[in-house]
């Protein structure tokens, strides 16, 4: 559905903007890059776009683009809109990648005008380091990437940047921008203002002695307090109410929980309840994947195991979507999780892998 060399504008080459350009120049599209004169130089240099324009040529950059992708930060994403609507041609198909959306599809209605289509997105993938130099054409792959459109926008429309999307690698998800912002306040912002407060939790007693017991568990759980407020003041801000609401419904839950902690019946079922709740949550998959088909294969510490077994797997013609080696020792070997998007590739997998002596186990 997408021809080769459709052109296609990125508008922040950044971390996201630069993984955009990255894969769509690999999949043989035009792509026009905007941004500093410096980063622009970089993305030349990086052979990931065809052509460059500093901020100050935004309409010479958008004439001809079928697509146009908004990747500067949240804040500063709702302010170009205007300007793009104004210099885009007919027919062309703009979008974001803001983490948080009603906010932007508000103001972009504002400025919508006939035979120019706006579709908010926003890539469930990314990492905590920024900038052109850490981006790469894989960023994308089997994450979620949800869309948003406006109303109104025609189904053939939302197919076509769909189809876009597709030669990312991700996985496209329509949900309305009201329910992406509540379901992200929800399991991505309230998370990370806990990972924060805890964090800071911790430094209030300012002592060694719990830190170096704070080990394990704790850092695990406090993984993602190490991310920058650069981008987090900007999602609590165009997602207030929402991340106010998850908050308080939070508190009423601790309040209720700390009522309860002499009643054993109550908290065993809070436990079990838990255990219940996690077991549905996909494990394998970045964002609101579906989840894939896993084959466990025993692998023995010995040269060139690794090679056999996908090896083998490529010459039966079967697509691997995600790979880990989990619990390897020295010595002993481990085992190897291998991920398939189809419960008929991971049986052909584990097959094949069987006839070659290796010991499997299909997770069903
Ligand atoms: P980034 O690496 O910092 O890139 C943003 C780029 O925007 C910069 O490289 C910069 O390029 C340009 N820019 C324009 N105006 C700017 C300003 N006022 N301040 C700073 N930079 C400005 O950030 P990113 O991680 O790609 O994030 C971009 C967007 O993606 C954000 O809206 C964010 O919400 C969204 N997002 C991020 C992630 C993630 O994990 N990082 C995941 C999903 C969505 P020049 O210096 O050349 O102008």
């Amino acid at each position: 559905m997408i021809d080769e060399g459709t052109t296609v504008t990125v508008i922040g080459l950044g971390l996201i903007g630069g993984a955009l350009c990255h894969t769509f120049k690999k999949k043989g599209l035009k792509v026009t890059g905007v941004s500093r004169s410096e980063t622009i130089a970089k993305a030349l240099e990086m052979k990931i776009i065809n052509d460059g324009f500093e901020y100050s040529r935004i309409p010479e950059a958008l004439s001809g683009s079928s697509f146009v992708f908004v990747c500067t930060p949240l804040l500063d994403i709702g302010e170009r809109l205007g300007d793009i609507f104004q210099h885009v041609d007919k027919n062309t198909v703009i979008s974001d990648v803001g983490s948080t959306k009603s906010v932007i599809c508000s103001i972009a209605e504002k400025h919508i005008r006939k035979g120019v289509y706006f579709i908010g997105g926003h890539p469930m993938a990314g990492s905590e380091k920024r900038g052109i130099e850490n981006s790469n054409p894989y960023l994308f792959y089997d994450a979620v990437y949800v869309l948003t459109p406006l109303p109104g926008t025609p189904k053939k429309v939302v197919k076509k940047l769909s189809s876009l999307i597709d030669l990312l690698g991700a996985n496209v998800m329509i949900l309305p921008s009201e329910v992406h912002d509540e379901i992200a306040a929800n399991v991505s912002h309230l998370p990370q203002l806990l990972a924060v407060l805890l964090t800071n939790h911790l430094a209030e007693k300012n002592n060694d002695l719990f830190r170096n017991l704070a080990a394990g568990g704790f850092r695990d759980m406090t993984r993602i307090a190490s991310s920058s407020y650069a981008m987090w003041g900007d999602i609590i801000k165009t997602n207030m109410n929402e991340v106010k609401k998850a908050l308080s419904d939070f508190k009423k839950e601790l309040s209720y929980l700390t009522d309860r902690l002499s009643d054993d019946n109550y908290l065993d079922r809070f436990f079990v309840n838990a255990q219940k709740e996690r077991k549905t949550i996909p494990r394998y998959s970045k964002g609101f994947l579906k989840p894939l088909f896993d084959v466990r294969v025993a692998v023995q510490d010995k040269h060139g195991e690794l090679a056999r077994i996908t090896n083998t797997i490529y010459y039966h013609d079967v697509n691997i979507k995600d790979i880990e080696i989990v619990n390897i020792r020295e010595g002993e070997g481990g085992i190897l999780r291998l991920g398939f998007s189809e419960k008929k590739d991971a049986l052909k997998a584990a097959s094949a892998l069987q006839a070659i002596g290796c010991e499997v186990a299909v997770m069903d």
